[in-house]
């Protein structure tokens, strides 16, 4: 099969693989359409666990073999894939913790992923979601667990969302749903237009005060924001992975204790709860705003420097497989 296998940093071309096996339990999917995540753009900069490797992890596809002891009906059927393989051997796994899991593998990440034409998947991880929503939309539901998971942490009814990236809109989306007033703290103004047209409200400054503020960036300044901008006893949720060591001034971390802040840290989504209500609402998410570019098998190279410019406009570029 061809994929886009990552060789190393920077170093990343279509290339001519061995086709999965299909092992006991285990579906193979074709691969039809999967994100491309900040994440994936990290590990093309910054470096890999391992190489080659295949990266992508926000996967949507169809089964079209299954292995000898799986139920044949599977075959044909639209599927997105959890990502995490977990040990199942682990306390919080018992516990059904999985994405807190001591010893677990990663589709995209520690293991190959979704850049590619098929991939051999176990059953646990499959989700089927009804045909009348295409590859896509099915392919934002990853973000969007970890959005809806991230919204199950949320205290109040007035909540401030720093980071207008996928996964911060996808959060805007299910709190409004859940009829929260949301709003965006932007320096951007072409983001500011963008965001009102989803209608969530945009503030520019930090004077008015919310119950819960939820930083997506992974930043110093967006973090110090944060804290400025929640109301006393309020609660700040951290979901963006950090770009580099946080610090705070003493005044600031001042402002945690005076305050009374609570901090909450989100990893994952909950495996199956969060994604069979984002399955269920597939139809609430505007993938074709929220997707503004596609790359085909063949366009390894362009997708990765499109993605990573500042210079243009772009939210989430999927990668897709006819
Ligand atoms: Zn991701
Ligand atoms: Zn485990």
């Amino acid at each position: 099969m061809k994929a886009w296998v990552l060789k190393g940093i920077e170093d990343i071309e279509q290339t001519q693989v061995e086709t999965p096996l299909i092992n006991k339990g285990e579906a193979l999917v074709k691969i039809r359409a999967c994100g491309i995540c900040s994440s994936d753009l990290d590990r093309f900069y910054k470096g890999a666990y391992h190489y080659p490797l295949i990266l992508g992890h926000e996967i949507a596809g169809e089964v079209i073999e299954v292995a000898e002891d799986l139920d044949k009906n599977l075959i044909g059927k639209k599927v997105v894939v959890f990502p995490l393989l977990p040990c199942n051997k682990c306390q919080n796994c018992y516990n059904k913790n999985y994405a807190q899991c001591e010893n677990y593998n990663y589709f995209g990440s520690r293991r190959d992923g979704g850049f590619a034409e098929f991939l051999s998947v176990p059953l646990w991880n499959l989700k089927i979601f009804e045909n009348r929503f295409d590859f896509l939309n099915a392919s934002l539901c990853e973000p969007a667990a970890i959005a809806k998971h991230t919204l199950s942490k949320i205290e109040g009814k007035e909540i401030c969302i720093i980071g207008s990236g996928v996964i911060g809109i996808l959060i805007g989306i299910w709190a409004k749903l859940a009829n929260l007033e949301v709003f965006f703290l932007i320096r951007n103004k072409a983001k500011a237009k963008f965001l009102e047209q989803l209608g969530f409200g945009v503030i520019f400054s930090t004077t008015k005060k919310f119950d819960s503020c939820i930083e997506c960036v992974g930043s110093e300044e967006s973090l110090q924001s944060c804290i400025e901008i929640t109301k006393s006893r309020g609660k700040i949720i951290l979901v963006g992975n950090p770009k580099a060591a946080i610090n705070l001034p003493q005044k600031v971390y001042w402002k945690i204790l005076r305050e009374e802040l609570q901090i909450q840290g989100v990893w994952n989504s909950e495996y199956p709860k969060d994604w069979d209500f984002v399955l269920k609402n597939l139809d609430k998410i505007p993938a074709q705003k929220l997707i503004t570019h596609t790359f085909k098998l063949h366009e390894c190279q362009r997708a990765f420097q499109t993605l990573s410019s500042t210079s243009n406009f772009h939210i989430k570029g999927t990668f897709i497989n006819e």
